[in-house]
């Protein structure tokens, strides 16, 4: 399977795509998002300088999450496809994730493209929960992805919470923030001809189809 590298504003379905792909593809899943509210988890004094930034809805350095990456993608077992979810989100990131991968010598590579209008968007962040341990993402308004047992993850049988900015006002702020940085990754990578496009409202099983497809197509 190819490597998969999401190129996504936030609620398209990355999550709950990449859950299925782990499942049932063998994929490892690096979120970008994950890995920074663990370091807030942590409590540490960057933690509580990236909570700030990630609660107003903003992003983070490209410095910081830049590294951030590179340390995992050099730990990551070569011998698996990965999901890179989150990253890049501007111009910067995408140029140098391309070096990075240069160097690792990874070259079987998809990108794929979820396509989700403002107001769809905002529908599904309303309703989403996620479980904290395994990062499971829920959605209490669309059947295919309701826990089966109210605020409970089906896996680790634990509380779902919802994400401190999943709501209307900070939900806006990263939509505008998306379109201004990460849309003329778009073109990027178009132009390189690596670019899947796939409508993010045409329901989950549609989605998995031409995603698991082109991601087999080696
Ligand atoms: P996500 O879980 O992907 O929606 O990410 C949550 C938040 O983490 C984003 O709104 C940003 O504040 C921050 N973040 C995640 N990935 C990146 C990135 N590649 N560059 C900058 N900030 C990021």
């Amino acid at each position: 399977m190819r490597n998969i590298i999401f190129i996504a504003p936030p609620a398209a379905g990355k999550g709950t795509v990449s859950d299925y792909l782990v499942k049932n593809y063998n994929y490892i899943h690096l979120s970008t998002g994950d890995l920074l509210r663990e370091e807030i988890k942590s409590g540490s004094t960057l933690g509580q300088e990236i909570d700030k930034i990630i609660s107003g809805g903003n992003l983070v350095s490209d410095e910081l999450i830049i590294k951030l990456v590179e340390d995992k993608l050099n730990t990551l077992d070569k011998n698996k496809p990965f999901i890179l979810d989150g990253f890049p989100r501007t111009l910067v990131q995408t140029e140098k994730l391309e070096e990075m991968l240069i160097t690792l010598g990874v070259t079987n590579n998809l990108v794929v493209y979820l396509d989700i209008n403002l107001e769809d968007a905002t529908k599904r962040v309303i309703g989403r929960i996620v479980c904290p341990k395994c990062k499971r993402s829920y959605n209490l308004y669309d059947e295919k992805v309701k826990p089966l047992k109210d605020n409970t993850c089906d896996d680790c049988i634990i509380e779902l919470e919802k994400r401190s900015d999943d709501n209307e006002e900070t939900f806006k702020v990263r939509f505008n923030s998306y379109l201004e940085n990460t849309s003329p990754i778009i073109n990027y990578y178009k132009d390189k001809g690596l670019l899947l496009s796939v409508d993010a409202m045409s329901g989950l099983d549609n989605m998995l189809e031409v995603i698991v497809k082109e991601a087999k197509n080696d």
